[in-house]
């Protein structure tokens, strides 16, 4: 069989085909792309890469880079040390707007120029170049492929850049930026005049979508980082049209002035597409209509998110007299609810209880401490508890992998652990 995506994705682009609004022109450079080429890639977190239409065109990657070197920026001096020269809060101005928040003098958000040129600031680096170094290093991580500059884009960009200048020389007057602003403007404009494909930003996308992890499961980025960077994105990351997308599409995004636009589905794919005329905005015109089509026919928007699975625990009693809770898929708050909900049919008394854990894929922080503590009540209630937990979901055990004493659940009590239910049950 062939897989239906790439079809869909033609037929979504072909319904978008008609096309309104202009190409930038402020950066002479970006006004001889050819306004007609249409492309889309969505990136699987396990790095699978769907496209269709002009998928091989590059383009600059232009604001695009901007939620990335705000990621680095993070890594580099923790999240306080940039919130105390960039805040998070929507400006609704256009990209470009020279204004500083009047109290504290701090950009309004990073996805704005001003915001953006104090991150890329922050990069850690011993000069101008070493910090670029370090940026370019981390925007081919993400996309899996050394990328590059596109020099023809990065001359034509500064040789117009007066405006961005006058930022970063304003940015030092109110001593947010201490290097030197036309070495700063230079490293910014280098940022955003580097090359890339719908395939690229798709990987990069992916990987603020899994946690900041990449498709071979290496963390990239901080699950803390990756998530102050979707967030902003979802507030900010389209301009002045922020709050328009954020209900009509309702995914983190981020737009760019070459035409290139990217969402973030958390947990599910990352999403590029690329068509060059813009909206009055500043983001691409098709590129806004195919991610309204996608997000309607997907199912994208993250305020519709479907209720957790009914499903996720079976009792059953053993012959023995032992009940076993089969529990199966990833645990949160409400899936680990439903457990405990389960647990509470154990009457006080000295029965055993198994806690099946072997069809559990991943649990996370709460849920771990909800079921401990569900085990630590079993226990005071005199049950002996049983755990089946191969992957360690709720732990390590004392005694290591495998059988022997498990978790601590508190109160110093350990339940022990065995290989399946079966030998649980049999004790
Ligand atoms: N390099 C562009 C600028 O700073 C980026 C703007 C954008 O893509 O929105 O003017």
């Amino acid at each position: 069989m062939r897989t239906p995506v790439p079809d869909y994705l033609e037929q979504v682009l072909g319904e978008c085909d008609a096309d309104d609004g202009a190409v930038a022109d402020y950066i002479p450079e970006l006004a001889q792309a050819d306004p007609d080429r249409l492309a889309i890639a969505v990136s699987t977190l396990d790095g699978t890469v769907w496209t269709a239409g002009d998928a091989e065109s590059s383009f600059s990657i232009q604001s695009i880079s901007k939620p990335f070197t705000y990621a680095l920026a993070i890594a580099d001096q923790g999240l306080d040390g940039v919130l105390r020269t960039i805040d998070v809060e929507p400006s609704g101005d256009a990209f470009n707007e020279i204004s500083l928040e009047p109290s504290s003098g701090r950009p309004r958000n990073p996805m704005i120029n001003a915001g953006a040129i104090a991150a890329h600031a922050l990069v850690k680096g011993d000069d101008a170049e070493a910090r670029f170094a370090r940026i370019l290093a981390l925007y081919s991580r993400l996309a899996g492929r050394d990328l590059d500059v596109d020099e023809a884009v990065f001359t034509s960009e500064l040789d117009t850049a007066d405006r961005n200048l006058a930022i970063a020389y304003m940015l030092r007057t109110v001593g947010t930026l201490q290097a030197d602003a036309p070495d700063v403007v230079r490293g910014y404009t280098r940022q955003c005049s580097v090359s890339v494909t719908v395939s690229d930003l798709a990987r990069m996308a992916a990987v603020l979508a899994a946690q900041g992890r990449g498709p071979d499961g290496t963390q990239l980025l901080e699950p803390h980082v990756s998530r102050q960077v979707l967030s902003v994105m979802a507030t900010c990351g389209m301009y002045d049209a922020a709050g328009d997308w954020l209900t009509t599409v309702g995914i983190p995004a981020k737009s760019g002035v070459a035409g290139g636009l990217i969402g973030v589905l958390p947990g599910q794919v990352g999403i590029a597409v690329f068509s060059p005329r813009l909206d009055r905005h500043g983001n691409s015109a098709r590129g806004v209509r195919v991610f309204e089509r996608l997000s309607r026919d997907m199912g994208l928007h993250l305020m519709e998110v479907s209720e957790a699975a009914r499903s996720v625990v079976r009792r059953y009693v053993e012959d023995s007299g032992a009940a076993v809770h089969e529990v199966s898929g990833d645990l949160r708050f409400v899936e680990a609810e439903r457990v405990l909900r389960s647990l509470t049919e154990e009457p006080e008394g000295a029965g055993v209880v198994v806690l099946d854990l072997e069809r559990v894929h991943r649990v996370n922080d709460v849920a771990r401490r909800m079921l401990l503590e569900g085990v630590r009540r079993l226990h005071l209630d005199g049950h002996e508890v049983r755990l089946v937990d191969p992957s360690e979901a709720l732990g390590e055990g004392r005694g290591g992998a495998g059988r022997g004493a498990g978790p601590d659940s508190g109160d110093g009590y350990a339940p022990e652990r065995f290989e399946d239910a079966a030998a649980a049950v049999r004790g």
